[in-house]
């Protein structure tokens, strides 16, 4: 098991998202050690905006020691108003190999629950079993977007392998709870070649499908047909999910007229 770096206190912890399909959420770890190479849009607005200044360092997490003491004086205030909290958009629940970070994260969840706030999970980590003994509101999801490890293992250097990853959402499922995978940033060809259908086949199960195009990387222009190869691909998840009765969500800006 793996340590974190070290811990920060913060003054808040639950914010709303500006992102489309999120409402509440929270961050309660700087930093996020699984160092996605699409590259990471968290690690790159907080370089922008001068909080983390390489990606050394934005892979070496702190954990925010204060967060379960912010939980208790927020929730209060913002319970009526709160439909739902993600954790997390910048940095990852249950960051692989972190026991810490895992333990605060279910801590977190079960203080949201208690006071009847649904939780929405995303990780590209292990989903681990003790969120089957959680609130039958909450929704699990992974990120997915191959089923190859070589691809994987460049592009998400220190993340679970994707059959962890998809074994631990399936034993979630079959508790009973509603699970979701986003395929995003899914890539184009030149990148890695691979078939979606694949890829859905070994999710069918799932409650709801969020299906996104790489953004911020110049290797995807260079794939000359890349506007009809996402509008391709968008579509064959709308008919997979038509078909197996599976909510679909496609992100803004991958289908193009
Ligand atoms: S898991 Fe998410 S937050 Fe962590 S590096 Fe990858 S994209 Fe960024």
């Amino acid at each position: 098991m793996k340590k974190v770096y070290g811990y920060i206190k913060r003054k808040t912890m639950l914010y709303k998202t500006g992102v489309e399909y999120g409402d509440y959420t929270m961050n309660h770890v700087q930093g996020c050690s699984h160092g996605c190479n699409y590259p990471c849009y968290a690690f790159m607005m907080k370089k922008r905006f001068g909080q983390i200044k390489t990606y050394d360092e934005w892979i070496k997490p702190y954990l925010v020691s204060n967060t379960i003491e912010l939980l208790k004086k927020e929730i209060p205030k913002l319970k009526d108003k709160i439909k739902s909290v993600q954790l997390c958009f910048s940095t990852d629940p249950f960051m692989y190999g972190y026991d810490e970070v895992e333990k605060i994260s279910l801590d977190a969840i079960r203080e949201l629950n208690k006071n009847g706030i649904k939780c929405v999970v995303l990780t590209k980590g292990i989903l681990p079993e003790e969120l089957g003994s959680l609130s039958k509101e909450n929704e699990y999801g992974i990120t997915l977007v191959s089923l190859n490890e070589g691809f994987r293992n460049k592009m998400e250097p220190n993340t679970s392998t994707y059959e962890e990853r998809i074994s631990s959402l399936k034993f979630l499922h079959d508790l009973g709870y509603k699970t979701w995978v986003s395929i995003e940033p899914y890539p184009t060809p030149n990148i890695i070649d691979q078939d979606l259908i694949e890829i859905l086949n070994k999710i069918d199960f799932v409650d709801k499908i969020i299906f996104g195009r790489l953004n911020y990387n110049k290797i995807v222009s260079e794939y000359k047909d890349f506007k009809s190869f996402y509008n391709q691909e968008a579509n064959k998840t709308i008919e997979f999910c038509k078909k197996n009765n599976i909510l679909v969500h496609i992100k803004d800006g991958t289908i193009r007229g």
